[in-house]
């Protein structure tokens, strides 16, 4: 059977980059036949095991663009394909953006071996995660070997990008007022490095605030199944271009000591299940809330709750007819 579906799966697998984009665009659709042709294609695709998933978040103003094109642009050098992806918490909700509207990573959005794909408006409240779990895998099946997946330390965010990706950093600028203990210990806790960035304001500064965090890191959490060493800590400047190589091979290091032991198949496994189970409660929650005569029942049922005459959860049951 041939359809536009396969005839973008072609194009996607040749690394045409417009079809990549498309592919994408579908995926993030509410449009249900986009929905459906996203999911056909997605299904048509191989799971791959030799491209490497790259979690980052961090404050605004931490740096964290600048850094991601700065290792992009060293990754396309070497050959590397990558692609960047972003989510951003404030899209869904308020239509502003703190990732910003201003097209970022200009120079890695030009170089032909990147794709760098601004964070999606619009949409439902934590469908913005699971699109974006969909475009890592379009973006791998397009020949993308590298894909960094970005947020800002904002509500679930950092949580669900530690939950898409094979490991996890956080960019911190304590020269730039961050820290450690400012940053929220959900975030910590999944991180598997932390950059201190903009080691070249103060090199020596960094360097010993990237020794405190190291020490810190392994008393939080211990990690028994990682190599020794890890978590880690590294002094980085994404301007001067310090201390990125090391940053990329301590990365490696971890991914590929993860795919080595098994670890990582083990982390995708228990990634995908946990995606089946959000894709089954967002469906059977927008189900749910289609049933006939929920619509026309709600504002009752909700002025009443509002006055105090019926509690939230007989409500809630009432507007379910039972
Ligand atoms: P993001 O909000 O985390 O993406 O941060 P940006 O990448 O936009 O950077 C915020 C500001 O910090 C910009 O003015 C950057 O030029 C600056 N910056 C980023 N990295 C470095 C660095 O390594 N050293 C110095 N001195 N400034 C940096």
């Amino acid at each position: 059977m041939s359809g536009p579906g396969e005839d973008l799966a072609e194009a996607l697998v040749r690394g045409d980059r417009r079809a990549l984009a498309r592919a994408i665009t579908l995926a993030e659709s509410s449009r249900p036949d986009h929905r459906r042709a996203a999911e056909r294609l997605l299904s048509a695709l191989p799971e791959r095991d030799d491209a490497l998933r790259l979690g980052l978040t961090g404050t605004p103003g931490a740096g964290k663009s600048t850094l991601i094109e700065a290792l992009g642009l060293r990754l396309v050098a070497e050959g590397h394909r990558v692609a960047v992806l972003a989510i951003d918490p404030s899209s869904s909700r308020s239509g502003g953006s703190i990732l910003g509207d201003k097209t970022r990573m200009e120079r890695l959005a030009r170089a032909p071996r990147a794709f760098v794909r601004p964070s999606p408006s619009g949409g439902e409240t934590g469908g913005v995660a699971r699109r974006t779990r969909e475009a890592i895998r379009l973006c791998e099946a397009a020949g993308h070997d590298v894909t960094l997946v970005e947020t800002v330390g904002v509500g679930q965010s950092e949580v669900q990008v530690a939950a898409m990706t094979d490991v996890f950093v956080l960019v911190l600028a304590p020269l730039g007022g961050d820290d450690l203990q400012g940053a929220k210990r959900g975030i910590v806790e999944e991180a598997d490095l932390v950059l201190v960035n903009k080691a070249d304001r103060d090199p020596e500064a960094a360097r010993r605030a990237a020794a405190d965090y190291a020490a810190a890191l392994r008393l939080l959490r211990p990690r028994p199944h990682d190599p020794e060493g890890w978590p880690r800590a590294m002094a980085v400047s994404a301007t001067s271009g310090e201390g990125l190589d090391e940053a990329w091979s301590a990365i490696r290091a971890l991914w590929l000591w993860r795919r080595d032991t098994g670890a990582l198949a083990e982390r995708r496994r228990v990634q995908r299940r946990l995606w089946f189970e959000e894709e089954l409660r967002a469906l059977a929650l927008s189900r749910a809330l289609a049933a006939p005569g929920l619509r026309e029942a709600l504002p009752g049922l909700q002025a009443a709750v509002e006055e105090g005459r019926l509690s939230p959860a007989e409500a809630a049951r009432r507007a379910f007819g039972s």
